[in-house]
């Protein structure tokens, strides 16, 4: 047995020297398990509203920022799974307005500013913002893909779409959709982003679905699924070709 260790020692050291070469002569090798270099694309995940800004409120009085924040808080679990960078605009139910803001519409203006501020601050950011739908009429139902006027934009929101209609429902027939002027953060952000409406809180069934932990993991694993498989590919073909 010591024969043995002392063997295994022997090899060790006369393998050093060429190890220690290889090193020299291949300097730029990485690791296999490091498969994320700084050019990776970054997934910013925002769970929209939070705070006093509930957003819509469900049929049984639920505020889509809860929500929101809970299935971002799945997407983001899943990306810990995977070794995915990402990070979460807000963990909490809070607004990310300044402390100087006193009335709501003011905290919802530096709100929306810091958020457009944190998204900004990250390298290589890809935007991925979750909110709810709702609608005066209960008729309408299913998740949909929206995607902002910048370059990268649109590719990932139809592959959102179709992997969203796959794991939900696929009768779901929405189309991604260019986000309206009106939509500050997606209108103020310079990298490519997406906002999914997952769904109707204002459709009885869909509503309930919503609040259901394993549909919210459904539509969560949906979005990582289609962002895992998609973000090392898709930026670096279309960042140059625009959204058309
Ligand atoms: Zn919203």
């Amino acid at each position: 047995m010591l024969l043995c260790k002392r063997m295994v020692f022997v090899i060790l050291i006369a393998i050093l020297p060429v190890v220690l070469a290889l090193n020299l002569v291949f300097p730029q090798l990485t690791p296999v398990f490091s498969p994320f270099t700084p050019l990776r694309p970054y997934l910013v995940i925002d769970a929209g509203h939070g705070g006093e800004d509930g957003g819509a409120i469900s049929l049984s009085g639920i505020p889509e920022s809860h929500l929101n924040l809970a299935i971002a808080g799945r997407v983001d679990l899943i990306m810990g799974l995977y070794g995915a960078p990402a990070v979460m605009l807000r963990r909490e139910d809070v607004s990310l307005h300044d402390p100087q803001a006193k009335t709501l519409r003011e905290k919802k203006v530096s709100d929306l500013h810091n958020r457009v501020e944190l998204v900004s601050q990250q390298q290589n950011a890809v935007l991925l913002s979750v909110h709810q739908n709702s609608f005066p009429s209960s008729k309408y139902s299913g998740a949909q893909v929206f995607f902002a006027p910048t370059a990268g934009s649109k590719p990932f929101a139809i592959a959102l779409q179709e992997a969203l209609r796959t794991a939900a429902d696929p009768t779901n027939g929405r189309q991604a959709t260019a986000i309206a002027q009106s939509v500050y953060l997606m209108n103020h952000i310079s990298c490519p982003a997406v906002l999914v409406e997952c769904g109707f809180l204002t459709n009885p069934t869909e509503e309930r679905l919503l609040q259901d932990a394993n549909y919210q993991t459904k539509l969560a694993a949906a979005m990582s699924g289609c962002w895992l498989n998609y973000s090392g590919t898709f930026l670096l073909q279309d960042r140059d070709e625009g959204t058309s």
